[in-house]
This record gives structure tokens, C-alpha cells and sequence, in this order.
């Protein structure tokens, strides 16, 4: 497990736009954290990293947004309204092992599809009152230990 710590949402854009340059296909991201945690702003960095310039805002509403203009196609998806239905599987495979990046914000509602291994980023609001979020990296794998790696030396 990494942890950092960002000020402020720039902050946390940045990193994701940094992740974005040891990204491949296939890679997936799970993005876990309460509500207003940072989890859309850090896939806009990612976002930015791979060159896509349209908007990226949550899809709360769509659940998957796909974005083919960058380096490599992101589908960016956000499951948190599937938590009642138990996590349907809406095909998921066909994106995990598709030729983008998954980038998935509330991971835990599709638990039972996710797959084996991944990079997990846990973001957490330290308090209320100010901009201060933990950024905590849990790689499963070896290809996700290395993205890390990868991560870790870019940031210093
Ligand atoms: P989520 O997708 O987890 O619900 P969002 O990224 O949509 O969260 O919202 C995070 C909000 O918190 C944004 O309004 C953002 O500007 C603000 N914010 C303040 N400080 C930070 C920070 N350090 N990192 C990320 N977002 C921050
Ligand atoms: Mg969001």
C-alpha cells in the first residue's frame, strides 16, 4: 500500500494525468471513496494524460462513458446506482479486456465481476472543512505493481 496526501483537486488531477503516461490496454483502475472523495476529478487527469479533451464529468446517469479520441480508448464508468441491484453484469468483461482502459468509480457495487487483478485508489477526505484528501494505492498483480512502480518514479 502507497499513500499520498493533495491540497487541492489540481492536486489530485495531476496525479491521475501522470498515471495516464504508464497506462495500457487492458489496464483497469478502480476509483473507491465517499461521495465528493475526488474520484470523477482524478479520472479527468487521467483523462487529460491520454490526450482526450472533451469534458469528462461523472456518468452517474449513463453508468459507462467510452472516450476514443485519446492515445487509447478510456471507458469511464460509475456504478454506484447499480448498489441495489446487486451489480448486474452489463458485460463487463467486453470493456476489462477490451482494447482501452477501465476506469471504475464505486468498484465495490460490481465486486463480484471485477477482475483478479487491478489498481485500487481508496480517496479520502480528511476533513470536512478543507481541500486535504489521502490518496491510498493498492496494486493486485504483478502488471499493477509495476504501473505503481512506474507511478511512484514519475512523481518524484
Ligand atoms: P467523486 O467523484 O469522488 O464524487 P468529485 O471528483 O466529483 O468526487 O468531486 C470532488 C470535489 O472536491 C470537487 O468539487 C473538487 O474540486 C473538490 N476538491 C477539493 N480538494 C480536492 C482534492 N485535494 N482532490 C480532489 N478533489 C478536491
Ligand atoms: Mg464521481
Amino acid at each position: 500500500m502507497f499513500t499520498m496526501k493533495t491540497k487541492q483537486a489540481e492536486q489530485t488531477e495531476k496525479i491521475g494525468e501522470q498515471l495516464a503516461n504508464s497506462l495500457k490496454p487492458n489496464d483497469v483502475i478502480l476509483l473507491d471513496g465517499d461521495l465528493g472523495a475526488g474520484k470523477t476529478t482524478f479520472t479527468k487527469g487521467l483523462a487529460k494524460g491520454l490526450g482526450i479533451k472533451r469534458y469528462v464529468k461523472s456518468p452517474t446517469f449513463t453508468i459507462i462513458h467510452e472516450y476514443r479520441e485519446g492515445r487509447m480508448p478510456l471507458f469511464h464508468m460509475d456504478v454506484y446506482r447499480l448498489e441495489d441491484g446487486g451489480g448486474d453484469d452489463l458485460g463487463w468483461d467486453e470493456y476489462f479486456y477490451g482494447d482501452g482502459v477501465s476506469v471504475i468509480e464505486w468498484s465495490q457495487f460490481i465486486q463480484d465481476y471485477l477482475p483478479e487483478d487491478y489498481l485500487r485508489i481508496t480517496l479520502k477526505r480528511n476533513d470536512e472543512s478543507d481541500n486535504q484528501r489521502t490518496l491510498a494505492f493498492d496494486a493486485q498483480g504483478e502488471r499493477y505493481t509495476t504501473l505503481l512502480n512506474d507511478l511512484k518514479e514519475d512523481l518524484k
